[in-house]
């Protein structure tokens, strides 16, 4: 099964692909951990875009995209958390990919900021905080697991959170008309949205 997770900066789309993933057993596709883990001269490029809250150019994230894509383990299905992001990367993948379901997760602009300038990550583990909602640190600013400083990162700031959800509502969010979809309420608890998603994927 071939499924899109579309939803805006802060929706909890990565974190429910991630469970979905784990549920169905398919890889997760996350092309902002893709762009995020490039390495050598490309990342400074790759940097300036994320952190100002813009797209990566299209041609640039299709190849990143397609090598992920040559890895044998997509051949049973996938999860594309974070593409297509635009209507041209609509038409890229369509000749490449049949698409089985898209699950749009939405939220309202104030909540999804709210819950993005809360992030904060550890830098060792990975394991990301909300010094708003929850998960909070025990102690303020330091992982509860290995003791590491918490960072804030770069697309976390106010002002580049307004520039990501203007862009996703100019360019992501018409992608929705060209796939038929379900939407999810991403304002519930974490497990009520999973069981609406695996409700409609089910189906
Ligand atoms: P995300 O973790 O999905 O919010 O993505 C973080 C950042 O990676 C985005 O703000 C973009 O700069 C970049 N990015 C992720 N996916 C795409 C995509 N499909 N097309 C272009 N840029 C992307």
């Amino acid at each position: 099964m071939n499924l899109i997770f579309v939803g805006p900066p802060g929706s909890g789309k990565g974190t429910q692909a991630k469970i979905i993933a784990r549920i169905l057993d398919l890889p997760h596709i996350s092309t902002g951990d893709l762009v995020r883990e490039t390495t050598g001269d490309l990342k400074r490029e790759i940097d300036l875009y994320i952190n100002t809250g813009h797209l990566v150019p299209d041609e640039l994230m299709l190849k990143i995209l397609q090598k992920r894509l040559s890895h044998e383990d997509v051949s049973g299905g996938f999860i594309f958390d974070g593409f297509p992001r635009n209507m041209a990367q609509v038409d890229s993948l369509d000749p490449i990919v049949k698409i089985d379901k898209v699950v749009h997760i939405a939220i309202p602009d104030k909540e999804a900021f709210n819950r993005i300038s809360g992030r904060r990550n550890c830098p060792k583990c990975g394991r990301i905080y909300n010094i708003y909602t929850s998960p909070k640190p025990l102690q303020e600013g330091i992982c509860d697991y290995d003791e590491s400083i918490l960072y804030e990162r770069g697309d976390q700031r106010e002002e580049v959170i307004e520039k990501r959800l203007n862009v996703y509502h100019k360019d992501t969010e018409p992608i929705l008309k060209k796939y038929p979809h379900v939407d999810i309420d991403g304002s519930k608890d974490i497990d009520d949205v999973t069981q609406d998603i695996l409700k409609y994927i089910s189906k």
